[in-house]
């Protein structure tokens, strides 16, 4: 299919966005349940297929992400006092504006993220799944009665941790958003998301959708623009009790740092190298089919994406050509075909480095794994890539390539495997094909990891806990664990004795 031209995208994105917002208003930050223009500097949103700009913006700056923080405390004075069960069912009415508005949701994804659009409608439907998921914990976790050994009744308040700043990524900005919303809101949390500059209008529909199913205005507040500038100020507002962060180790590091001088906790969802192992009693197609998915979905753009094959030498040229003949007919071109299956890098600066670091392999001694599927001759496109024969020492098995570049490295036995994988300062997640039993749950407990899959990759769900060891971060999204981080303990002691005694054994300043 021939690509949409530019003024096509423009057309497409305006309508798009016009089904959310007045002329004038997209792009602007929600702020208290409006939308208010940024004060910081103008930049442009650019068509994530090559460059070329699509929509002007302005960062929110300041004073915008400091009334942010401000709306949102007052939002959430309103949200945490409801019926525990009134905030479940709002939930649930989030959860149906989405499904109502997936299409258009996938649309304006697919236009600025740069996904396919099949990848952003499974997206958004995860999103409604969330809100479903979470709004029946809204009033199911609560404190406990502990038993202790005085004459004292204690027991614990599960309270809503206060105002929340979640700072997300662009590879897939809708899903990592509800992702972590949902859970915050349905422990009575109020939220200051700010998106990545360079995919913000799905975060900020999500906001308008929530309001629309009753959720009162400041308990999702969105800001427009720069991390450096507006993510730090919310940070810094006085509001905010928490970051929740998803993105790269390097901005994270300055997350965590900047938090800890505040004194502010911080969880970190950061990247990762995970390795997928194969054993030579695996059942090599089906492994090769989930190596491919592994890495190539979403263009590599995947935190948890299978980015190291480790594959047993006794079948390593024969995998390694299984796997890149199958890439070679991944289906490259513009999101916006149907039967597109790998989309663009999102921006030049990632398309620079992805290729960067196919050059920087194939220089080091290692060989290319497989024909190249053809892409279309403009654009950030990148061909899904096998590396043969790379080590674990190389830049491209340490370093997060985020692109559609495997390294498949060979190894001899089991403990070998495991080393490998566990070589890298990473854990985010890592799988193991085998048909050895025995073997598939020993590899599972040794490597480092966060997620760990035994024939299959991939798969995530709400439900699960789902976190890195190492430097893929700290802290847990999804499953009942966010809702530790979303929440605090209060224990309260009651007195019960006839005659109150205190824990020291006498009154003091009563004499005793
Ligand atoms: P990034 O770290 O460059 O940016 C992420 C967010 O941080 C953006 O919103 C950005 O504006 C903001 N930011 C940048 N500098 C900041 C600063 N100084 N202070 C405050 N905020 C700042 O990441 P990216 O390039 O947008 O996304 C790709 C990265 O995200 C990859 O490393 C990927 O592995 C990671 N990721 C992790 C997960 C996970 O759950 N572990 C999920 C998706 C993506």
């Amino acid at each position: 299919m021939e690509q949409m031209t530019l003024t096509d995208r423009k057309a497409a994105l305006a309508e798009a966005l016009a089904a959310f917002w007045n002329e004038g208003e997209a792009g602007h930050s929600h702020v208290g349940g409006a939308a208010l223009s940024g004060e910081g500097e103008s930049f442009t949103i650019e068509n994530p297929v090559d460059g070329t700009p699509l929509i002007a913006v302005r960062d929110a700056g300041e004073n915008v992400a400091r009334a942010a923080a401000k709306a949102a405390a007052e939002g959430m004075a309103a949200w945490a006092a409801m019926p525990a069960a009134g905030r479940g069912r709002v939930m649930q009415a989030i959860a149906a504006g989405v499904r109502a508005n997936i299409e258009k949701l996938a649309t304006i994804e697919m236009l600025v993220a740069g996904k396919p659009l099949r990848d952003c409608r499974g997206e958004a439907l995860k999103v409604a799944e969330m809100f479903e998921y979470y709004s029946g914990w809204a009033d199911k976790l609560h404190g406990e009665t502990i038993p202790v050994p005085s004459t004292h009744l204690n027991y614990t308040l599960r309270q809503p941790f206060g105002v929340i700043l979640q700072i997300t990524p662009w590879n897939a900005p809708l899903f990592t958003g509800g992702w972590q919303v949902a859970p915050a809101i349905s422990m009575g949390n109020a939220v200051v998301l700010k998106p990545s500059e360079r995919t913000p209008f799905t975060s900020l529909a999500l906001a308008k959708i929530a309001e629309e199913a009753g959720l009162p205005k400041g308990v999702l507040n969105v800001l427009v623009g720069f991390g450096h500038t507006t993510g730090q100020a919310a940070l810094a507002a006085p509001e905010v009790k928490k970051v929740v962060f998803v993105g790269s180790p390097m901005v994270g590091r300055r997350i965590a740092a900047a938090a800890g001088e505040l004194l502010k906790p911080s969880v970190l969802e950061l990247g990762g190298k995970s390795a997928n192992i194969v054993f030579p009693d695996a059942d090599l197609r089906a492994a090769a089919l989930g190596a491919q998915a592994a890495i190539f979905a979403g263009a590599g753009q995947s935190c948890v994406a299978g980015s190291r094959l480790l594959v047993h030498r006794s079948i390593h040229d024969e995998f390694v050509e299984l796997v890149g003949k199958g890439a070679a007919q991944i289906r490259v071109g513009d999101p916006l075909a149907d039967d597109t299956e790998v989309g663009p890098i999102n921006n030049r600066r990632q398309y620079e480095h992805v290729t960067g670091m196919i050059e920087d392999a194939l220089n080091s001694g290692a060989r290319l794994g497989g024909p190249k599927a053809p892409v279309p001759e403009e654009g950030f496109f990148v061909p899904p890539t096998v590396i043969a024969n790379a080590t674990n020492a190389m830049k491209v098995a340490q370093e997060e390539v985020f692109g559609p570049v495997v390294a498949a490295i060979p190894f001899d036995d089991e403990d070998e495997a495991i080393a490998i994988a566990n070589d890298s300062r990473f854990g985010l997640a890592g799988a193991v094909w085998t048909a050895d039993v025995g073997r598939a749950h020993r590899v599972a407990a040794q490597v480092n990891a966060g997620t760990f899959w035994i024939n299959s990759y991939k798969t995530i769900n709400v439900a699960s806990p789902f976190g890195g060891y190492g430097e893929s971060g700290y802290g847990r999204s999804s499953g009942i664990d966010v809702l530790r981080e979303y929440t605090q303990m209060k224990s309260v002691w009651v007195e019960t004795a006839r005659v109150p005694t205190t824990a020291f054994g006498y009154a003091p300043g009563l004499g005793s």
